[in-house]
């Protein structure tokens, strides 16, 4: 049986591109003999992996029936957990959205008071989509902070206290019966963008702009996460002609995080006498055309511009994103990031390069959190083991 149904998942990936196809589509597409096809399909559509799919003609006129990836056979718990914020959605196995919550709440209320509300949010959540724990394939989360991805477990994370190789994975996998993912949350929302809106781009960079500055790497279709799980941390990259008085909480000075982030823009709005204590303030300054909130994000905008423009010419992207609070800003910041971005790379490497900003905005983290968890639990060994 094992023997038999091992290569299963290999079906499985094929029809994970969303057509369906007949058991003569998957026997030329495999070169496998058709009766190892019909065995490993049988395995597939037992456990609900795949559906039966309308009827389409066969070449001997007698209609066949065609098989498809059922998106409904599992769900997958989400989380992207902000600084100030936290939000838990139910997935569909499509990183389709089917319940959602969203709460005000600190990171720095510590991790057995921000998991807590998690894990209750999840049970909610399930009961509300009408699922239950066995059928969660996996749980996703993204933290606001650097994260070990192979142990789950933050590392020094600055606005975290008390997180610091806290073991997230197994104290929310105890809890909720299902194996856990985590990241940081600038690589989930590079996920969730690449899978949900430019999935045949090789190459991209993902620039969250909120309270902090940071981004992810996609490259040849995977997130690069680098030697330690660090790679894409540009919130602490000097700026060029940054004021060299400009303190950051991480010791150095200049850092882009404290120059164009959320909160050094609201400090020097507070500077200027408007009411302003982080990046939400400063959106709504801008959304009320305040002038002065509009000069200070075309100005980060072209500060963060400046650190891209080196990244574009070592890494040649060809799509930018740009997602968080600030984003929201549009144009605004846009304009300035693609005013550098595009007078400092050399043409070749601009030439196509397209900067835009993320076209799922809020829900970015949450449906890159749920992607993590699918690409790992539908590989075509995964499934093999769960048919075995
Ligand atoms: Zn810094």
């Amino acid at each position: 049986m094992t023997t038999d149904t091992a290569g299963a998942g290999e079906l499985l990936t094929i029809l994970r591109d969303g057509r369906s196809r007949t058991r003569a589509d998957l026997v030329k597409l495999t070169g496998l003999a058709r009766s190892t096809v019909g065995v490993r399909l049988d395995a597939l559509l037992k456990q609900g992996w795949v559906v039966p799919e309308g009827e389409a003609v066969s070449s001997g006129g007698r209609p066949a029936v065609s098989y498809a990836f059922n998106p409904e056979a599992r769900v997958v718990l989400a989380a992207d957990l902000g600084a100030l914020h936290a939000r838990a959605a139910v997935t569909n196995l499509a990183a389709g959205i089917l319940a959602e919550r969203r709460t005000e709440l600190a990171i720095a209320e510590g991790p057995e008071t921000v998991l807590g509300w998690l894990a209750d949010a999840f049970t909610e959540l399930l009961e509300e989509t009408g699922h239950t724990r066995e059928e969660v394939s996996g749980v996703g989360v993204g933290l606001p902070g650097p994260v070990s991805h192979e142990t789950g477990r933050p590392i020094n994370p600055p606005i975290m206290p008390g997180w610091d190789d806290f073991d997230v994975a197994g104290w929310l996998g105890s809890r909720l019966g299902a194996p856990v993912l985590v990241d940081n949350d600038v690589n989930i929302m590079a996920l969730g963008e690449h899978w949900s809106t430019i999935r045949d781009v090789e190459h991209m960079i993902f620039v969250k702009i909120g309270t902090g500055i940071g981004s992810g790497l996609i490259t040849e279709h995977r997130l690069h996460r680098g030697a330690q799980g660090a790679a894409g941390d540009i919130g602490h990259v000097r700026v060029a002609d940054a004021d060299p008085d400009v303190m950051c909480p991480c010791g150095n000075t200049g850092c882009l995080e404290a120059i164009a982030g959320g909160n050094a823009l609201a400090a020097r709005l507070r500077v200027s006498g408007i009411e302003a204590r982080n990046a939400g303030d400063v959106i709504a300054q801008v959304r009320a055309a305040e002038p002065a909130a509009i000069s200070l994000v075309r100005e980060a905008g072209r500060n963060v511009g400046d650190v891209l423009a080196s990244l574009v010419s070592f890494f040649n992207p060809s799509v930018i994103v740009i997602g968080g609070e600030l984003a929201e800003a549009g144009e605004h910041l846009l304009a300035g990031v693609r005013e550098r971005v595009y007078s400092r790379s050399l043409p070749l490497a601009t030439a196509n390069l397209q900067i835009r900003v993320s076209r799922l905005g809020e829900q970015v983290g949450v449906i890159g959190a749920a992607a993590m968890v699918i690409d790992e639990a539908l590989a075509s060994d995964a499934i093999d083991r769960t048919l075995a």
